[in-house]
């Protein structure tokens, strides 16, 4: 077989040299979607790398605001945007390196906030995160979705760059050791807390290991969208001090949390967390799985808020792991107040009427219908050409 090579004007083409690369596509590069989370000093550099190949799509996820000792590792950030969201400063530099690639900023908790559909819309998700928590709420996002994704890893002068893939080898939570499992529960054992900590990682490194580290989980995806080979489960451990790099393999671990997949999915193109209500989607699981059929939330829905001090009850209905200390307080009377929670719908519930989003249901959600042991997991896919629409 002959590969044709097609060799453009390096005066008009701004991509022309990698023309000359056997295998790279560059209509394969310029049809892709790529999730980024993160965008801290690997976000920044995976972000900068995907712009000047001319990548597509580009959703960039964030939550977080920049100061000033961003500034020494993040190439697409000025002192001028002090207190901006990170996401959008990074979409908006995106825009200015290469007008060329769509992308679209999401500010927001990518463990709570983001609906599982988006995974299953992206070709690859690269993790530039720096905490256990969301690389395992990624993991298992990754899995339940069968989406691969890139980790990476930094710390002083070490870092680490992972493939993770479905089905094929260990997963980000065959990886963790009892030790890690301590580290987080520790974390979980105040969730409150934890949300609030976890917001304030900082991890000490350099724009070096940075480049470093982001430049090969960029190649990893790169490899990943031309359906080139690539190595998941096993790690690529780079030691800038001694510079010794060498790959490992990790075990899978058959009772591994993060192994389930959600199947079957069915896409429901009419429906929006915004304009289907519980009802709706009660009645659209009733119809597939019969009339006993219920739905269920993965998180603890809170749907009231209630003051055992002056009896009075407020509703809420926002997802427990994203209510704030400050909320306890009961506004009539200062007492703390006690959360009616729950985590599926059988019907019989006064609030029925209300929206999925009302309900704290992100777009592009994809939520359980049961019955007995039949299942059948309903994605808003309504919501994808609003949520994954690029600028
Ligand atoms: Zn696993
Ligand atoms: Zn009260």
């Amino acid at each position: 077989m002959t590969e044709t090579i097609i060799i453009t004007d390096p005066d008009t083409d701004r991509y022309h040299t990698f023309g000359y690369i056997s295998w790279w596509q560059q209509e394969v590069v310029r049809q892709a979607t790529i999730l980024v989370v993160g965008a801290g000093a690997l976000g920044n550099e995976v972000i900068k790398n995907l712009a000047l190949m001319g990548i597509g799509n580009l959703l960039i996820a964030d939550f977080d605001t920049i100061e000033d000792s961003n500034l020494s590792r993040s190439v697409l950030f000025r002192t001028t945007d002090r207190g901006r969201r990170k996401a959008e400063v990074a979409a908006a530099a995106v825009k200015e390196l290469n007008p060329d690639v769509n992308v679209k900023a999401w500010h927001g908790d990518i463990n709570y906030e983001m609906g599982l559909g988006v995974f299953r819309h992206v070709d690859a998700v690269i993790g530039c995160l720096d905490n256990r928590e969301a690389r395992l709420s990624l993991n298992r996002f990754s899995w339940a979705t069968g989406r691969p994704w890139v980790d990476g890893a930094i710390q002083e002068l070490m870092g680490i760059v992972r493939v993770f893939w479905p089905g094929q080898g260990a997963c980000y939570e065959c990886t963790l050791t009892d030790q890690d499992y301590q580290l987080i529960s520790l974390r979980y054992s105040c969730p409150l807390l934890a949300r609030e900590n976890i917001l304030q990682g900082k991890v000490p490194t350099t724009p070096t290991s940075a480049s470093i580290v982001a430049a090969f989980q960029t190649q990893e995806a790169l490899k990943l969208i031309h359906g080139l080979e690539v190595q998941p489960g096993k790690a690529l451990m780079i030691n800038g001090l001694t510079n010794d790099v060498y790959t490992t393999e990790y075990p899978v671990k058959e009772e591994c949390l993060s192994h389930s997949r959600l199947e079957p999915i069915e896409e429901l193109p009419g429906a929006t967390a915004t304009g289907a209500t519980l009802c709706d989607l009660l009645n659209l699981a009733r119809e597939r799985l019969g009339p006993e059929s219920v739905l269920e939330f993965d998180s603890e829905m809170v749907v009231a808020m209630r003051c055992p001090e002056c009896g009075r009850e407020t509703p809420v209905f926002k997802r427990m792991a994203r209510l704030y200390e400050s909320e306890f307080a009961c506004p009539a009377c200062g007492g703390r107040r006690e959360m009616r929670l729950t985590h599926r719908l059988t019907g019989d519930e006064e609030y029925l009427d209300l929206s999925l989003a009302d309900f704290d249901v992100p777009p592009l959600a994809i939520i359980r219908a049961r019955n007995g042991r039949e299942r059948l997991y309903l994605e808003l896919t309504g919501d994808k050409e609003i949520f994954l629409r690029f600028k």
